[in-house]
């Protein structure tokens, strides 16, 4: 079996099924899986709802897919990447996926860029990954992705999913992460994205060191000037948004 494409198949149902429950409920009106490959966790959402898209870029698994499930009128077979897809498009929906994980960051920054059509996400990630989503602070694994997901979304680990759950097994284990939209979301989100971006810009540099380049002066004078980014909890990078943003930089 081919590992392009990071194509390691799912093959344990009930933590397909698991997935499915955390994505649909009882029901979902319509469903985004991103990355069905030969279908095993679309089988599980397709009695969840009423419409369900599949984007998958293999051409070959896209193929397959559109010959196994000819007679579901529900399927939606897209051949495209996921990342240059447009998920708005066929309207709100809850998102599902296994993840290629060698973009897992760019689809869940994807995600967090949608609006609150898109509740929630149900993904299954590297667990590196769903262990950096799911951080503390002051912990190595809080970092940007930590920050920007934590700003938007409630997070909750569902399950660690053992390597040999998947065929051919990846080199590390995976977690289910269930990430749900806050109903508050931060004002000004995409600018305050970027600048927790640039709050981690060199992750071992202080605050000062990394804010100066955008900020100037303003940026010594901060009480927090001292600490580096990952000792700041999520609310502290709103309000220390909203101070420098407001303050004359000349
Ligand atoms: N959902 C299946 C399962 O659980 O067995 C397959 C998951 S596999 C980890 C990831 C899938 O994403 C593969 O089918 C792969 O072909 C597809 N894929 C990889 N890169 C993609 C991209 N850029 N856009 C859409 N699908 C992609």
């Amino acid at each position: 079996m081919p590992r392009k494409l990071g194509q390691h198949f799912l093959v344990r149902d009930a933590i397909l099924e698991k997935l499915a429950i955390a994505a649909c409920g009882e029901h979902a009106p319509r469903v985004i899986e991103i990355g069905p490959g030969r279908g095993a966790l679309t089988r599980h959402l397709l009695p969840r709802t009423d419409e369900l898209h599949v984007v998958e870029l293999d051409q070959g698994l896209a193929a397959r897919l559109k010959s196994k499930f000819a007679a579901e009128p529900k399927l939606q077979v897209h051949i495209a990447d996921v990342l240059g897809t447009d998920l708005a498009q066929w309207g709100g929906a809850v998102i599902a996926g296994n993840l290629p994980y060698y973009i897992t960051s760019p689809i869940i920054e994807e995600f967090l860029a949608l609006d609150e059509r898109f509740p929630l996400a149900v993904f299954l990630v590297q667990w590196e990954v769903a262990e950096r989503i799911n951080a503390k602070p002051g912990t190595r694994a809080y970092g940007y992705l930590t920050v920007a997901t934590q700003l938007v979304c409630d997070v909750e680990l569902i399950s660690k999913v053992p390597a040999s759950a998947f065929i051919p097994p990846p080199k590390v284990d995976s977690g289910a992460v269930k990430l749900v939209r806050k109903n508050e979301l931060p004002k000004e989100k995409t600018e305050l994205l970027q600048f927790v971006g640039r709050c981690f810009g060199h992750k071992r540099k202080t605050l000062r060191n990394n804010l100066r380049p955008f900020y100037g002066k303003a940026s010594d004078a901060l009480p927090e000037s001292g600490l580096r980014a990952e000792q700041l909890a999520i609310d502290r990078f709103i309000d220390l948004y909203e101070r420098l943003s407001y303050t004359d930089t000349s």
